[in-house]
């Protein structure tokens, strides 16, 4: 999929202009039957929403009528298609590094009360921080947002026109 260029410019930050960019994954014409379970994460569609219930994908997944298809978040994990980046540096990393992993780890258990389909897709120690990937722009900007609530620091917000797509660049 080509995406478009990365700019900062205003207008690109508005949040209500941004929540109304299309999620390729997620589109209005992608409605799934129902029921249907997602086999990887076992994610109920119905109602035209995902949600999640253990107990009811269980009970489905034994019904032969049940459609089993990938849920969005778990395509884009497949595909490596983040649709948020966090880079978190600076010498603040080295000495707090499990403190800001679980920073990002409870900015998605929050994220997943909402909307099960924003998740992490990676959390990898990188020379000199952390590199962060995301299947949705608002969780990337959710853990911006923290880190620079709870740390200060310095956070650059990076947007891509057309889009949702995020680079959230933090350091201390
Ligand atoms: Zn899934």
């Amino acid at each position: 999929m080509v995406r478009g260029p990365i700019g900062r410019e205003k207008g690109v930050f508005y949040e209500q202009e941004r929540n109304r960019l299309p999620d390729p994954y997620i589109s209005s014409k992608n409605h799934f039957p129902e029921p249907t379970v997602c086999p990887t994460c076992k994610l109920v569609y119905a109602k035209q929403h995902w949600h999640k219930n253990d107990g009811e994908a269980t009970l489905l997944l034994n019904d032969k009528k049940t459609h089993k298809t990938k849920c969005p978040a778990c395509r884009k994990i497949e595909d490596n298609y983040p649709m948020g980046v966090v880079n978190i540096s600076g010498d603040f990393v080295s000495e707090h590094f499990e403190e800001l992993v679980n920073l990002v780890k409870a900015e998605e258990r929050r994220a997943l009360e909402k909307n099960p389909l924003e998740r992490l897709m990676k959390v990898d120690k990188v020379d000199g921080g952390i590199h962060v990937e995301t299947t949705s722009e608002s969780l990337a900007l959710r853990i911006g947002r923290m880190l620079s609530k709870s740390y200060k620091g310095n956070t650059d917000f990076k947007f891509r026109y057309g889009d949702k797509y995020v680079i959230v660049d933090w350091a201390r």
